[in-house]
This record gives C-alpha cells, sequence and structure tokens, in this order.
C-alpha cells in the first residue's frame, strides 16, 4: 500500500472511530484492503466475520468443548465464507437460520483445514455447529494433581499465534478484529474466565456470561476455568488464582495500579478498563499472555519479593503494543514484541528507576547475543521482519523480534531524544489505534512523523531488513552488573565468597552474576558457591533456571541439584526455562539424560511446550 493511501485510510480511521468515542462499543474498523495472510486461509478481502457469539459447554470428563460460534459477516458478494479449522468437528452450519452446505479442504499441517461455506449475496449471520477433539492444540486439560490446591481440574487456553482455530473455527488472522460475546457452561465447583468483562464470583449453575465490546485479533481470544478466585488490587486492577495462591499473588502484583497509571502517563489512556492477572497452574506455556482485561501469568513469577513482575509490565504493555495496534501478519511479529519490550522497560523505569531498568534492558541485549550466536547459520532468521513462508509463526517467536526490536527503538531513541521520541510513539498508538499494521506501514508511519519532520537520517533498512545488529546499536552498561562482575571475579581468583557483598542483591544481578561463568569455572568453585548461596534450591525461578543451565554446562552434580533439575522440569511447563534447559543437556552431549527426563515430564507440558522440545531433542511422541 503506498503511503498516501495509508494516510488516507488513517485520517478516515481516526475520524470513524472519534464518531464512535460516545458509545459504549467500538467498531471494528472497516477496512477491504488486508494483505496478504499466508497463516489462514480466509479471504476477507471478499467476506470477513464482524462479531462473535460463542455459545459452549466445557466438558471435562470428554476433555472437549462443544457449542455453536455464530458470526456476524461483511459480505461483497461472495458465494461463500472460508474460516479456520484445525482438528474440529464441524457437525451443522447454517447461513442466515437455514442450513446451508459447507466442506472442509485438504489438511495442511501448519494451518489445519478451511471451512468453506455456502453464502449469498446478502447473508448476514453463519453459525456452526461443532466439537474440539483430543488433538486440539489450544486447550490444556489438568487434572487436580497438576494445580495449587489439587482438588478440581483446570483448563485453560493458549491462542497465539494461530491455535484458536484448534478449539473455534474462526478466521484466524492478527488482521482481522471481532468484538464478541459468550455464554460458557462448566461444573458448577468451578469458575470460568475470558479475555472479556469477567465474573468475580461463581454462579451456582456453572453458566457465564462475557463482553468484549472492543474489536481484538482472534489470537486473543482465550479461556481459562478452574476453581479460582478473585482479589481486587484496585478500582481497575486484581488478581485471579486458586485459593492457595491468592494472597501471594496479590501481594506479588500490588504494584499494577501504578503500572497502569506509569503506562498510561507514557503513551495515553489504557483502553481496555480492566486490566486483570490470572495465576495459571505452572504448565503455561509462557510467562504471560496478554489476554485483553485478563493477562494469563505462569506462577513462576510468584517469587515473594515482587522481584519478577517486569513481566506483569510486559503484559500490561501489550494493551499499547499488539492488542490496539497489532502485527499485521506474523512476519511483523516484532512490531508486537520490541515495541513491547521498549515499553515494559519504561513502565520499570518509571516505577522503579533507571538502575533496574538498564539491568532488565542489558539482560535483553546478552540474551539476543545468545539468539545471534544459535542463529549463525541462519541469518536470515535474524531479520526483523521475517518471511514465515511454509513455516509455523511460532518458529519466529524468539529472542530477535524482542530484544533487536527493543535495541532498534532504544537506538532510534537515544538519536532523536526521548522527548520527541516518546511523542511519537504516543501519536503512533492513538493514530493506529484497534489497527493492524505492516512493517512496511510503520516504515512509511516513521519516516513521515519522526525522522523527516526532526532531519534525522537513520539506516532504518539495515535494521529492519538485514541480519545481525548494525553498528549504530545504543550501548547499555549497569553499574550494577560490573559490581556483579567484579564479585564474581575476585571470588575466581581468590576461591572465596564474601556473602556480605550479595545481601542487596536483586534478582536481576544475581542472574547477572551466574550467567557470566567463565567456560573454564570448575564444579568445586560451584560447589562452594552453592554451599554459601544453596543456590540448587534457589526459591526464585529465574535464579534457578540459569543455576541449573550452569550446573549442567559445567557437570557439576552437588547438593541434590540433579534431583532439582527434575522435578523443576517436571512440574514447570514455562518453555523459555524448560527450553533453556533441554538445550543446555543437548548441547553438552547429555541427551540421554534429557530424554530420560523428558519421557516424565512432556504429559505436564502445552502443546506449545512439547513441540518446542520434541523438535529439539528429535522426539517422536
Ligand atoms: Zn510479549
Amino acid at each position: 500500500m503506498k503511503f498516501t493511501t495509508l494516510l488516507s485510510k488513517l485520517s478516515l480511521l481516526v475520524l470513524v472511530l472519534c464518531l464512535s468515542c460516545n458509545s459504549e462499543k467500538k467498531e471494528a474498523p472497516s477496512t477491504k484492503n488486508y494483505v496478504k495472510e499466508i497463516h489462514s486461509f480466509a479471504n476477507p478481502n471478499e467476506s470477513v466475520i464482524k462479531h462473535l457469539d460463542l455459545n459452549i459447554n466445557v466438558d471435562f470428563d470428554s476433555e472437549t468443548i462443544n457449542g455453536i460460534a455464530t458470526y456476524d459477516i461483511e459480505n461483497t458478494n461472495a458465494k461463500e465464507i472460508i474460516l479456520d479449522t484445525k482438528f474440529l468437528e464441524i457437525d451443522q452450519v447454517t447461513a442466515d437460520g437455514a442450513t446451508t452446505e459447507f466442506s472442509l479442504g485438504e489438511f495442511n499441517e501448519q494451518l489445519g483445514q478451511p471451512l468453506h461455506i455456502k453464502i449469498s449475496n446478502d447473508t448476514k449471520q453463519i453459525a456452526v455447529t461443532y466439537k474440539t477433539t483430543n488433538k486440539t492444540e489450544a486447550l490444556q486439560w489438568l487434572n487436580a494433581q497438576q494445580t495449587a490446591d489439587k482438588d478440581h481440574p483446570f483448563l485453560f487456553t493458549q491462542g497465539q499465534a494461530i491455535l484458536t482455530r484448534t478449539w473455534i473455527p474462526i478466521q484466524d488472522s492478527p488482521q482481522i478484529r471481532i468484538t464478541y460475546d459468550a455464554t460458557v457452561k462448566v461444573p458448577s465447583e468451578l469458575m470460568a474466565v475470558m479475555s472479556a468483562k469477567n465474573p468475580t464470583q461463581k454462579t451456582t449453575d456453572g453458566r457465564y456470561s462475557f463482553k468484549m465490546e472492543q474489536p481484538i485479533p482472534p489470537y486473543l481470544m482465550a479461556l481459562a476455568v478452574g476453581d479460582i478466585v478473585y482479589k481486587p488490587i484496585s478500582e481497575r486492577t486484581g488478581v485471579y488464582a486458586e485459593k492457595t495462591l491468592i494472597d501471594k499473588a496479590h501481594y506479588e502484583f500490588g504494584d499494577m495500579e501504578k503500572m497502569v497509571v506509569a503506562a498510561e502517563q507514557l503513551y495515553g489512556d489504557y483502553d481496555w478498563d480492566q486490566f486483570d492477572v490470572i495465576v495459571l497452574p505452572p504448565s503455561f506455556p509462557f510467562g504471560g499472555m496478554e489476554n485483553p482485561r485478563l493477562t494469563f501469568a505462569t506462577p513462576t513469577i510468584i517469587a515473594g519479593d515482587r522481584s519478577l513482575t517486569s513481566l506483569i509490565a510486559h503484559e500490561l504493555a501489550h494493551s499499547w503494543s499488539g492488542n490496539l495496534v497489532t502485527n499485521a501478519t506474523w512476519n511483523d511479529f516484532w512490531l508486537n514484541e520490541g515495541f513491547t519490550v521498549y515499553f515494559e522497560i519504561r513502565i520499570m523505569e518509571a516505577l522503579y528507576g533507571k538502575d533496574r531498568a538498564n539491568m532488565i534492558a542489558l539482560i535483553s541485549r546478552q540474551d539476543l547475543d545468545e539468539e545471534l550466536e544459535g542463529f549463525e547459520n541462519e541469518p536470515e532468521a535474524t531479520k526483523l521482519k521475517l518471511d514465515l513462508e511454509g513455516k509455523n509463526p511460532d518458529d519466529g517467536m524468539n529472542s530477535i523480534a524482542y530484544d533487536k526490536g527493543y535495541l532498534f527503538l532504544r537506538t532510534l531513541e537515544e538519536t532523536v531524544g526521548r522527548d520527541t521520541f516518546d511523542a511519537f510513539l504516543k501519536s503512533y498508538f492513538e493514530t493506529n489505534a484497534f489497527s493492524t499494521v505492516t512493517t512496511e506501514q510503520f516504515v512509511a508511519y516513521l519516516k513521515s512523523n519522526l525522522l523527516e519532520p526532526n532531519a534525522v537520517t537513520f539506516n532504518l533498512d539495515e535494521w529492519i531488513y538485514q541480519p545481525g545488529v548494525p553498528s549504530n546499536q545504543a550501548i547499555i552498561t549497569s553499574d550494577k552488573f560490573t559490581n556483579a562482575e567484579n564479585t564474581l571475579k575476585t571470588f575466581l581468583e581468590s576461591d572465596t565468597i564474601d556473602t556480605s557483598l550479595t545481601t542487596d542483591w536483586t534478582t536481576l544481578e544475581w542472574v547477572h552474576f551466574i550467567r557470566n561463568f567463565p567456560e573454564t569455572m570448575t564444579s568445586e568453585a560451584m560447589a562452594k558457591l552453592d554451599k554459601a548461596f544453596d543456590l540448587s534450591h534457589a526459591t526464585n525461578s529465574h535464579i534457578a533456571m540459569v543455576w541449573f543451565e550452569q550446573a549442567i554446562n559445567h557437570d557439576y552434580h552437588g547438593n541434590g541439584v540433579d534431583e532439582t533439575i527434575e522435578s523443576f522440569l517436571t512440574t514447570v511447563g514455562r518453555r523459555w526455562y524448560v527450553n533453556t534447559l533441554f538445550k543446555a543437556f543437548k548441547r553438552n552431549d547429555r541427551v540421554a539424560d534429557a530424554l530420560a527426563i523428558y519421557k516424565k515430564s512432556r504429559q505436564n507440558y502445552h502443546s506449545v511446550t512439547a513441540n518446542t522440545i520434541d523438535e529439539l531433542l528429535d522426539y517422536k511422541p
């Protein structure tokens, strides 16, 4: 799309949004200019879904969801509408209430099957009666033993990137935005919550109604069902968790309202009314998932000292970058994540100061270096703008989008100055609210609204379309990390550790200290540190993870660390942690040890994590 057409589209969009400012419900922008989408069968330029009314029953006995998905559609003379499905059983389809013809196309390993539905020019509504199967990848059904309270089963969904089609037939492209209503029936002892206006108490009959009035892309459809309770933090923030975790979670996320205020001061109003977090069982495959109004989070960030809550700042930041302004395709994923890491670190700086922000930024920088090293023979994968044709979008969900994206934006900020950059970002979010952006549209917007007006030249093409990191990158330093490095150096030279030097260390300094162990570090030296700090039994999950990685790297087996690694891997399903440790086993020629653990732990992982580890260990289930 040329920039002139983009501009007129954007001003039209602003007009449309302003016209509807007074009404409660926000309209999804009406556009016929959807760009080519390689990860969906839908043809939204011909016929597109606008609103979903979902009516489902959650059956824990058969581990299936069944019900009816009814869509209001917009149609431009098309004879059919195509939805994405994967591993779904389709029973019946109607168009404006009358049974209509439908067919499922050929199955594709990544994308599933297109559901072709016959419609006529004036069809306004279609309804699909369907059932999920035991192959459904978005859902994880947990038995009582896999929860914190161990009394009741639990279910959660994970839609990103293209898994929503495995529990709802839908046009599963981030370019398509829908509003939705839902009625969900669950066993009466459980509560259901969604990425929508949520209940705060259980109903007596297990029937729950939901409303999402702001248009969202399908990957943000989310549902969790369990024996959970709610505890508010402020009027618009609060936590859901199982009973044994609720007070800990409530304390851990106590700064949530302050985070929302800081975020609003940076880049404008929070547009989703409510910001709650649900703490899921430990098998949740991500740190967090930014489902609108209700972030899904791993319990591994409950450290007891609020030290891992930058993850909440990250998911909150997605309320602007990702949920409000969405990557148009998964090739543009860095627009979601790079901006979010940048925003996250700015929120952390506003709340806790520059020292903490710089430590987070430097860890991001180190993660990027590790990722670049891993992609040494695959430089194409280190471009910000990806080409995922024929690949699963999951393949692009790595540190490049997050940390190279961050470094790019930080470098831009340092080039143009913070005030100018902040004003630009604020206008970018406002202008593109409830819309999607391709990398090319962003580049055009950046040139016209930041670089040209300020007469700044910047090597955009090199940053976005070339592999690796350009030489004009921002240099990030941290005195606290230098101090941790010096402590390590003194320890290695003197073979003694002065424990008083570490008493005021935060999690980030510990992580940095441990990650910096040199290759020549001996297992005797590790034993000495373990004796002083009992790191093999660290209760902070991030510290534990990096320590376990070093134990594997340095062939260290003291203080019961092999047992704690195994128990960590069989309890926690967070992909980043699990993948880091299995990769370390593989790197150190211990695939047999890895497989011995994996055969036991795999059943506790969500498909997102299991798929990654299957591939890593070449495991055929
Ligand atoms: Zn993110």
